[in-house]
């Protein structure tokens, strides 16, 4: 039997609600509902930072190349202060943001401990901070980059962590850890490659440094090493110090994935591309365009994979996947006029086959043919017969939510 992380629970399942009696239960996705409360109005509020980051409780989630430290492919390993001593200064949050900047000196780089938020599960010998308290967690990127001095203290953090018997895990998708964990990574995942990826600025072009607490990248007026006369030259103008502007915060793209059923609704559409295994099929998908709806995009991408003319759409749940830094928009979508069901792949040959499967085949499917990417499914599974994406993908979900139709509330999901 195949087993599977378990999809994280919703918090208020059994809260009885006008939505909930209208539209069915929630579904929450993996990689969705951190156990952390990420308090992201603290992120400028060094002193509370300068206590998390000494505080014996705090929790480091450790990543080198994107791949995090694991005890097992199914547990994060959550490294102490003293782990990283080397690499992350006691001091590091003691200046404020605004010192920190006026600091800049392009000579010194060092590593950026990234505040994912306190662990309010985990408040006993926490930190208490006003009214909030728990264990802070902190992401950072251990692998060896900026000077060399630098380099050479990741190398030790990385050998110390390695002789415990510790391992950077490395998978294409991570979907081994429980659910909790899951979204701690999916957490620092995103924002470690951000940074790693944003070291300049999309405005000037010069260097950026990692502030509020590894969420925000900024643009310093100064450098130290460019100093004349004992004070720091000014930096070309930069727009992004004088405006509002997005291009210095993380980056979150949107993309729609929908489970489409036919007029008559005993019919789910689903699809493959070529680098799927042999009959494995899944929902359709696509990125949201500039100026699009979230249904504007599910309408149009179905009709360029498959050439079906939808009618309601509905969104259904989201799911962020930190890779590198999407958020999937769950739909569930009708076609309207059974004449608007007719396959066509000929608009935009993403896709190797799209095809109507009938709600009975896709409910086997989803007791026996269900696999992750690549791995075969159950032993119940029976050769040619339908494949489908694991519960750790928002397909599974919405697959199921389309052939149960619970997502039209208690009343009419029996039918
Ligand atoms: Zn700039």
């Amino acid at each position: 039997m195949t087993t599977f992380p378990q999809i994280p629970a919703p918090a208020h399942t059994q809260v009885d609600s006008m939505l909930s009696r209208r539209f069915g239960r929630e579904t929450v996705n993996y990689f969705s509902s951190s156990p952390l409360n990420r308090l992201s109005f603290l992120r400028t509020e060094h002193p509370f930072l300068a206590a998390a980051l000494r505080h014996p409780s705090t929790r480091f989630v450790l990543v080198k190349d994107l791949a995090p430290l694991t005890r097992s492919s199914a547990e994060l390993f959550y490294a102490s202060y003293e782990d990283v001593r080397a690499l992350v200064p006691a001091d590091y949050f003691d200046l404020s943001e605004e010192e920190v900047l006026k600091a800049y000196d392009s000579r010194k780089s060092s590593a950026y401990p990234i505040f994912l938020g306190l662990d309010e599960s985990r408040r006993e010998a926490g930190l208490t901070w006003k009214n909030y308290s728990g264990t802070p967690v902190f992401g950072l990127d251990v692998t060896p980059r900026g000077s060399e001095e630098q380099q050479a203290r990741a190398g030790e953090v990385i050998a110390a962590m390695e002789a415990q018997g510790l391992t950077f895990f490395k998978s294409r998708v991570v979907a081994t850890f429980s659910a909790d964990e899951a979204a701690v990574y999916a957490q620092c995942r995103a924002l470690v490659d951000w940074n790693t990826r944003n070291t300049f600025c999309g405005t000037c072009g010069h260097p950026t440094i990692s502030v509020n607490a590894g969420t925000k990248r900024a643009c310093p007026p100064t450098d130290l090493a460019r100093s004349a006369e004992g004070k720091p030259v000014e930096r070309p103008a930069c727009n992004t110090r004088t405006t509002i502007s997005n291009l210095s915060f993380p980056r979150t793209d949107p993309t729609i994935i929908v489970a489409t059923l036919s007029a008559d609704g005993h019919r789910i559409l689903l699809g493959r591309s070529k680098r799927f295994p042999p009959n494995w099929y899944s929902t359709l998908a696509g990125f949201i365009e500039p100026a699009e709806s979230v249904e504007d995009a599910v309408r149009r991408e179905v009709w360029e994979e498959a050439g079906v003319t939808l009618s309601r759409v509905v969104i259904h749940s989201s799911q962020p996947w930190p890779y590198p830094a999407n958020l999937m928009i769950g739909a569930i979508a009708q076609v309207g006029d059974p004449a608007h069901e007719s396959i066509c792949l000929e608009h935009d040959p993403e896709l190797e086959d799209a095809r109507w499967f009938d709600i009975a085949e896709v409910k086997e499917a989803l007791c026996v043919g269900v696999s992750a990417l690549g791995d075969k499914p159950g032993p119940e599974y029976k050769e040619g017969g339908l494949k489908l994406p694991p519960p750790t993908a928002i397909a599974n979900q919405l697959i199921q939510a389309a052939v149960n139709a619970d997502y039209l509330g208690a009343s009419e999901a029996k039918m």
